[in-house]
């Protein structure tokens, strides 16, 4: 038969998505066994996928924002933490976290397993080393839905990982979504929201920063993020500033 000699070029690991290249080489698999096709040079290159590190404010809605970012683009995959607190309703092992006891989490850290670990509202949580390298490997962008100090351990560590902080619209909204989704009572709520107005601070150390108004904008710009096609909004320190004015005038 007809024979073709197919160079793959280096280039190529930039311009085509994983899928594309594993597409590619399996149908020269299929050329090459009925003789039709002789792969001269083949780099078949899978492309590393991207960290993404992801906080805001407990309340902001990083969850849902999550859930949508990853049915909308399927080379976004959710980090799965180690956690020793209760299973909430609704969750699932290995999907939300996975529970583990004190000890267990204890063993984790001797053995050098956390990527980073902290402890927040009562328990501890961490990211899995192997489990995040395994998925970026696989060419997937690997989103990190952690709090703050974890966030700067991870930023530390990792100079490639994409950091993006969501902020709210106003206070107001915040504190609402807080109290209303009656996942902890009025009382520890009201503490988060103690906590989200310290935080707001932190989104100057991320290197974008959303306002989470509308869920599928909020989407839109974490895609352009991973594109490279998005510019943070001007004035951070000035939108900082306001939220926190409004909380004080409240008083
Ligand atoms: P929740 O208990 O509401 O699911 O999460 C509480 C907080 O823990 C959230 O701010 C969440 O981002 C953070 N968190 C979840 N997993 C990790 C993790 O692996 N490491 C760190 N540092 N924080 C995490």
């Amino acid at each position: 038969g007809s024979r073709t000699e197919v160079t793959f070029a280096r280039r190529y690991r930039e311009s085509l998505s994983t899928q594309t290249v594993l597409e590619a080489a399996s149908l020269f698999d299929i050329l090459a066994d009925a003789g039709m096709l002789v792969l001269h040079s083949a780099y078949i290159v899978t492309r590393q996928g991207q960290g993404i590190l992801f906080s805001g404010p407990s309340g902001i809605g990083k969850g849902t924002v999550c859930k949508e970012l990853i049915q909308k683009d399927k080379s976004v995959v959710l980090s799965v933490s180690w956690t020793t607190r209760e299973r909430r309703k609704g969750e699932e092992e290995g999907v939300t976290y996975f529970y583990r006891t004190e000890e267990q989490f204890d063993e984790m850290i001797a053995k050098g397993g956390f990527l980073e670990y902290a402890g927040i509202y009562g328990g501890r949580y961490g990211t899995p080393r192997d489990y995040v390298a395994q998925r970026m490997r696989e060419g997937k962008n690997v989103v990190l839905e952690i709090e703050t100090k974890g966030a700067m351990k991870v930023m530390e560590a990792e100079k490639d990982v994409i950091s993006i902080y969501l902020l709210p619209p106003t206070m107001k909204v915040l504190r609402d979504r807080l109290i209303n989704r009656g996942r902890e009572g009025y009382e520890k709520a009201m503490q988060r929201f103690r906590c989200a107005y310290d935080e707001i601070d932190l989104a100057r150390d991320y290197q974008y920063y959303i306002v989470n108004e509308q869920l599928n904008a909020t989407v839109r710009s974490i895609m352009n993020i991973l594109r490279g096609e998005y510019r943070n909004p001007d004035d951070l320190d000035g939108r900082i500033r306001r939220l926190k004015e409004e909380v004080s005038n409240d008083h």
